[in-house]
């Protein structure tokens, strides 16, 4: 991101999001043999891992919430919950189309327009989040208005205005490689910039509400990961934003952030292709015990639920 005309009108919460996302003035480029190599080395490990799945009939697809959930509670991993559509899981999806619309709106609409269009546009799509849509309660609809106004208004009052300058995109999707065995996919928040000339001008973005989790940085870097094998030209940057907080939690992008990613990327997908293959689940007590459905019948879920109560007290 460029500085901008209107900088002195910015609010202060604004003016520190865009010092954290501006370009540097030296150009990010990465080595392009380095970057060559490194997604070489990627593909023969992922090739290893197709194999062993083509052997057993089985493919997998492969997100960010797949990989923190197997490497974290296995067990919990291989629990099916259908997902549902309802007031809590859509509001992000709204708040970000919303978010998309804003880029692209010209004047300076109110929020809540910008939620009442994102509601109609979703509505007309033909699955099941439009079908959650167009059938949810007077009540449902004014809950997610609220809340997804609340989002975009904590947006708006924390990121300076989104200039086309910008090349602002909401809900970019990537997926690598477009098709097979196993395929890497996701769907960024909100990405800033694109690679100009081999230079690394990409940021991606993951808008939180909440507090800041170690896997949250985990995530983007997997984005980081996706990006760079779909391209061949890493992100300069990732960054989580808190809303409520309205601060950005920035990482730039090096070949070891990469290798990280790269790392435990690999390891999530060979433990998928483990339990695939047949291997016994491993318990693993942490903080999704909360909300897992097993957790009544789990008895190491239960005595670390206890714990935790313990401590607090
Ligand atoms: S309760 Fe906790 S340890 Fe038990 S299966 Fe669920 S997530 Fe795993």
């Amino acid at each position: 991101m460029e500085s901008t005309s209107a900088a002195s009108r910015l609010s202060p919460t604004q003016e520190r999001t865009l010092d954290l996302l501006r370009r540097p003035s030296e150009p990010v480029i990465f080595d392009s043999d380095q970057i060559a190599a490194f997604t070489s080395n990627f593909s023969d490990a992922l090739d290893h891992l197709v194999e062993r799945l083509d052997a057993i009939g089985k493919s997998l697809f492969i997100s960010k919430g797949m990989l923190t959930s197997v490497l974290g509670c296995e067990t919990h991993f291989q629990q099916k919950e259908e997902f549902r559509w309802n007031v809590t899981t859509a509001i992000g999806t709204v708040a970000h189309r919303a978010i998309e619309l804003l880029t692209g709106w010209r004047g300076a609409p109110y929020p809540a327009t910008l939620v009442d269009e994102s509601i109609a546009r979703l509505s007309e799509k033909p699955n099941s989040l439009g079908d959650f849509l167009t059938s949810m309660t007077d009540g449902d609809r004014a809950d997610l208005i609220n809340a997804a106004t609340d989002r975009v208004v904590k947006f708006t009052e924390s990121f300076p205005p989104l200039q086309q300058s910008f090349i602002p995109v909401a809900e970019s999707s990537i997926r690598w490689p477009e098709s097979g065995t196993i395929v890497l996919g996701g769907k960024s928040d909100l990405t800033l910039g694109r690679a100009e000339h081999g230079e690394s001008r990409k940021v991606i973005i993951d808008l939180k509400t909440g507090g800041a989790w170690p896997n949250h940085m985990d995530e983007l870097r997997f984005y980081a990961l996706l990006e760079t094998l779909r391209t061949g030209i890493p992100p300069r940057l990732i960054a989580g934003f808190y809303l409520d907080a309205g601060r950005a939690v920035p990482e730039h992008v090096t070949i070891e952030t990469l290798g990280a990613a790269m790392r435990r990327t690999l390891d999530g997908i060979g433990r998928a292709v483990e339990l695939l293959e047949g291997r016994q689940a491993v318990r693993r007590p942490q903080s999704s015990c909360r909300w897992c459905p097993l957790s009544g019948e789990c008895e190491e879920g239960r005595s670390w639920l206890e714990e935790q109560l313990a401590e607090r007290d």
